[in-house]
């Protein structure tokens, strides 16, 4: 207590010591009132950082979630109309039949990513174990079988670690990245997959030849609904947002370097022990 009262919180030390025979006591009292405060200032601004975060996901996962079932019947509807009327309301009609069914159509695919993107925030724990990421990485070549076959693309791998993770959105990870490299791609499109290990951490990169992004692009590209190109190519621009946020649940980095023209390679870390970040 102050003279005056007021209480303070104190912190005190004592040390003990000799000096010209003597055992001294050396105390020393120190008024820690407003590093005490800050520290409880920071973690109340945390705590409202989370719940603030917590309720931005549950709102982008309801919002999305809701928002499917009224579009579903848009859609259905609106290919109903196109079915019985197409080409018996004159043309006009017919082209806004049709502009309404692609609406829709692109419509379902932003909604279904965006869904796809908060749940891997929201409450649906991911369940963390050993993942061979040669393992892995074939589960993704064969998802992607088609359009592999399609694009005649040589897809190489060097021998990738075993590490500690999700194994759906590790698949997934994968995934996104080949399929942009297909997506993306030159002529003569060619992929490697490999990992390096340095400073308690597995580096993977997955290297194509494919058309490249400038670099004033590098890092707006990991943003929700960016993309660099038209509707000529499908997409939503939600890929790499999925894939930065898997990787950061599970401690790691993700970053692109690329020249344009001549391909890009994506790199993401994975800690030895990646446990689940929330
Ligand atoms: P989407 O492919 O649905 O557009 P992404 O989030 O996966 O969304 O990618 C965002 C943008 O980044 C793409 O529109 C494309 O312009 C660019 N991009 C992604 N991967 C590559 C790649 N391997 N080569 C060149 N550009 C790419």
């Amino acid at each position: 207590m102050r003279q005056d009262g007021s209480e303070f919180i104190v912190e005190i030390r004592a040390t003990d010591y000799w000096m010209n025979g003597l055992l001294h006591t050396l105390v020393i009292l120190r008024d820690i009132t407003a590093e005490r405060r800050a520290e409880e200032a920071l973690a109340a601004q945390a705590d409202a950082l989370a719940r603030s975060n917590a309720d931005l996901q549950q709102f982008a996962y309801a919002s999305s979630h809701d928002l499917q079932e009224p579009l579903r019947n848009i859609s259905l509807y609106a290919q109903l109309l196109a079915k019985r009327y197409q080409g018996t309301l004159g043309d006009q009609a017919d082209l806004c039949i049709d502009t309404i069914v692609s609406s829709c159509r692109r419509m379902e695919a932003l909604i279904r990513d965006l869904l796809a993107f908060s749940r891997l925030t929201s409450a649906e724990a991911a369940t963390f174990r050993s993942v061979d990421m040669n393992v892995a990485l074939s589960w993704a070549e064969k998802n992607l079988e088609l359009s592999i076959k399609e694009s005649g693309a040589v897809i190489t791998a060097d021998a990738l670690p075993v590490v500690h993770g999700d194994q759906v959105q590790l698949v997934q990870l994968f995934q996104n990245l080949l399929g942009n490299a297909l997506k993306y791609r030159s002529a003569s499109p060619r992929v490697h997959i490999s990992a390096v290990f340095a400073d308690d951490e597995w580096t993977f990169s997955v290297q194509d030849n494919g058309v490249g992004i400038a670099p004033e692009y590098q890092d707006r590209i990991f943003g929700l609904f960016k993309r660099l190109h038209g509707r000529d190519v499908p997409g939503t621009g939600v890929g790499l947002a999925i894939c930065r946020r898997i990787v950061e649940k599970h401690g790691g980095r993700m970053w692109v370097a690329s020249t344009p023209g001549q391909g890009s390679t994506f790199f993401f870390t994975l800690p030895t022990q990646s446990s689940l970040i929330r």
